[in-house]
Parts: C-alpha cells; sequence; structure tokens
C-alpha cells in the first residue's frame, strides 16, 4: 500500500467527460489498495475567463476581490471530481483551501503556502474516502481566500504530498513525462525515466516548463518524489528525483531553448573601476533582469565593450535607461539585437566530468554557428546565437550528446 496525492491539471479536467476519466485513474489507485488524495486544476482556459472578468469590472481589481474571483475554477472542478468519484462508487469528499485549512502568506494572488492541515485528509484516508482538494487556492491569516500565483496547483500537490509525507505526488498533465529536448524540433526527442530536481529547476529557467517552478522547489526543499504522466495515456512518466537516488543518470538530461532575450553591446565603455555598476545599477532599478554577461578584455586603449541580454520584452525599456545613464556610463555607442536565442545543455553529471562545455562549442563551430556570448553553472552551459540557428543547434547537440533515441 502506497500513499499517495494525485493532481491533475486543466486539460485533464476540461468537461464532464474527461473527469470521468480522472475518476477512473483515481479509482484504480484505490482498488489496488493505495490511500489517494486528489488534486485538481480549474478546466483549461478556466482561469483566464475569470482573470478576464476581473479586468472588465476594474483594471485595477483590489487583490483580495480577485483571490475570490479566480479561486472559483477550483472549487467547481473539486465538486465535479468528487460528484463523479461518488457515481462510480467509490467515497469521496471535497476539502476547500480554507476547510482544510492549506494556511499561506497575506499576499493575495501571488500568495506562498505556509502549512497544510491534515487532519481532515488523514481521516478521509483512514475512513477510506477520497479527499478531493482544490489546487491553487489557500487562506490567509486574515482568514481571507488566497491564490498562489498561476500555475499554482502544482505547488498545492507536493505541499500537500510533504504535509501528509506521502510516498509519491503524481501530477498528471498533457505531456507524458519530461523530454531530452523539444520533440517538435527532434522527432528523435526521447523521454526521461528520472530527472534530478535541479536539472528540472535548470530547464525550467531556460524555457522547458513542466511544472510551477516553486512546486520543484518546495519538492526539492521537502524531498518529495513527483511523478509527471499524461493524463490521456498509461505510458510511464518521468520520475523527479534526489541526485542520489538518479545513479544511472546520463551526463546530459536535455537541451532546451529560449527565445526570449535580447542582446544590448555597449561600445567604448572606459575601462575603470565601477563602470560595470554604472550599467547594470540602473537597469536593476528599473527592475530589468540581466542574465548573461560578457566583458571584452581592454586592448590598451583605455577603453572596452560590455555585452549583455535583457528579457526581449524589455528591450525598448532597457535602451531607454542606458541612454539616460550615458552621462555616468560614458559609453561611444549602443547596439542591440533581438534576434537572438539561448541553448542550454544541462546535466548533474557536468559536476563530476570536464569537456562538456567542449562538446558544445565544437559542435555548433562545425556547423558554423557563432556564439555570441556563454554562461555556466555547475550544472548547465547556455550559449547565445543568432535566433536563425536555434533549432539547426538544437538537433546538433542532441545528437552530440548522444541524446538521440534509436532510430
Ligand atoms: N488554474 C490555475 C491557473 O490556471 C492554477 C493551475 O492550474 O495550476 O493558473
Ligand atoms: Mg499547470
Amino acid at each position: 500500500m502506497a500513499r499517495i496525492v494525485m493532481k491533475f491539471g486543466g486539460t485533464s479536467m476540461a468537461g464532464t467527460e474527461r473527469i470521468r476519466g480522472v475518476a477512473a485513474r483515481v479509482k484504480r489507485e484505490i482498488d489496488a489498495g493505495n490511500e489517494v488524495a486528489v488534486v485538481v486544476s480549474a478546466m483549461a482556459g478556466e482561469t483566464d475567463r475569470l482573470v478576464g472578468f476581473c479586468r472588465e469590472a476594474s483594471p485595477l481589481a483590489d487583490a483580495r476581490e480577485y483571490d475570490v474571483v479566480v479561486a472559483a475554477g477550483e472549487q467547481i472542478t473539486a465538486g465535479l471530481l468528487a460528484i463523479t468519484l461518488q457515481g462510480a462508487g467509490v467515497k469521496a469528499r471535497s476539502w476547500l483551501g480554507w476547510q482544510l485549512p492549506i494556511h499561506t502568506s497575506a499576499a493575495h494572488s501571488v500568495a506562498r503556502i505556509e502549512g497544510v492541515d491534515t487532519e481532515h485528509v488523514l481521516a478521509a484516508m483512514a475512513a477510506g474516502e477520497v479527499a478531493v482538494v482544490p489546487g491553487f487556492q489557500g487562506l490567509s491569516d486574515a482568514g481571507r481566500v488566497t491564490t498562489l500565483g498561476r500555475g499554482g496547483s502544482d505547488t498545492s500537490a507536493v505541499a500537500l504530498a510533504a504535509a501528509l509525507k506521502a510516498d509519491r505526488c503524481d501530477i498528471y498533465t498533457d505531456v507524458d513525462g519530461v523530454y531530452t529536448t523539444d520533440p517538435r524540433i527532434v522527432p528523435r526527442a526521447r523521454k526521461l525515466a528520472r530527472i534530478t530536481y535541479e536539472e528540472m529547476l535548470e530547464l525550467a529557467s531556460v524555457g522547458a516548463k513542466v511544472l510551477q517552478t516553486r512546486s520543484v522547489e518546495l519538492a526539492m526543499k521537502e524531498k518529495v518524489r513527483v511523478q509527471v504522466l499524461s493524463s490521456f495515456s498509461d505510458a510511464p512518466g518521468t520520475l523527479v528525483v534526489d541526485e542520489d537516488e538518479d545513479m544511472e543518470r546520463e551526463l546530459i538530461a536535455g537541451v532546451a531553448y529560449d527565445r526570449n532575450e535580447a542582446k544590448v553591446t555597449l561600445v567604448g565603455v572606459p575601462d575603470v573601476p565601477g563602470v560595470v555598476a554604472a550599467i547594470f545599477g540602473p537597469l536593476a532599478e528599473a527592475n530589468i533582469n540581466v542574465d548573461m554577461i560578457v566583458q571584452n578584455i581592454a586592448k590598451g586603449e583605455g577603453s572596452t565593450d560590455v555585452t549583455f541580454t535583457v528579457p526581449r520584452t524589455q528591450l525598448p525599456l532597457s535602451l531607454d535607461v542606458l541612454e539616460k545613464a550615458r552621462g555616468t556610463i560614458q559609453f561611444a555607442k549602443v547596439l542591440s539585437d533581438a534576434a537572438v536565442a539561448k541553448i542550454s545543455v544541462v546535466g548533474v553529471g557536468m559536476k563530476s566530468h570536464a569537456g562538456v562545455a567542449v562538446t558544445m562549442f565544437k559542435a555548433l563551430a562545425d556547423r558554423g554557428i557563432n556564439i555570441q556570448a556563454i554562461t555556466t553553472s555547475e550544472i548547465k552551459v547556455s550559449v547565445l546565437i543568432s535566433e536563425e540557428y536555434v533549432e539547426l543547434a538544437v538537433r546538433v547537440l542532441h545528437t552530440a550528446y548522444g541524446l538521440d533515441a534509436a532510430a
């Protein structure tokens, strides 16, 4: 017997027919003798619709009332699943965020879970009843309904699994696992049987998002074993685990790409102390998140070039901020290019293997792809290239690291 939290996303809950499919999956776990609690999302598109109503009502909707409105989507699916389970002969009861309660901070619309009271869920489990819990919602100390930020149901599920000391948190979604890269670009991408928390976080930060990032951080902290599976197939999913549990891992878990950055180069910046602070200070004050940074070595003329990337949507703002700071930075000119992309290879194996980056640089050079900037972390190497080569670069790297599935 295992104790399992099952979480179903919006596409899995979209309509009574699909909810019947969900109920059948829950019933299967119950029939196998497991203890089950279920966390649900709103029907696909429903939260967007509710957010839209709030905006229509007032562009500056009070966050407390926004939460009252947008939390409603999950209330509906939780009740519907409980009804459907009962119809299938499974004892079930819904427990809303305020009823358990799920304690959160008071940061309405972006609240953080602070604790989950498990009394009712444990009592339900002991009585052979499935507790159905709406994701995304909680209760503040002031006694008001809160929500966790978009995609927050994943975090609700992990938090409940941690509080219940569940053996597993199974997250059913519309993809059937985590792949070595985007299968739309590389048809021979493979589904990973296992991936570590750290790799999941790095992949999410460079564009490959399957779970809400916060849910992965929480799973890592609480050591919750998370499994990503499809609601629409019985294929085995991907298990997200601790590094120690992933002994047979490969060097590289995946290759990701991100088209959301733009490149800025400041030409002819004085090569004196304080200049980098003069550049990045004003950008930080404008809440612009700089990612990659390259500073060239001065060639003895007393000036140098600094290249960095900013979110593509913030390029115009960045250029404006830099122009205003021109007097203090004293650059000769500014160049920018939005047609760039960041390609990253991620793998915990890098910690103990040399030469991972070189493989990347060689593979790209062989195809004549120029590298414009590089950043690395303990388990990631990212390069900035021209956007027109994204697909080629991803394919070439996928092959270079031996990730292609057997034909
Ligand atoms: N329904 C919420 C959203 O769409 C939460 C979730 O599905 O995770 O963001
Ligand atoms: Mg989701």
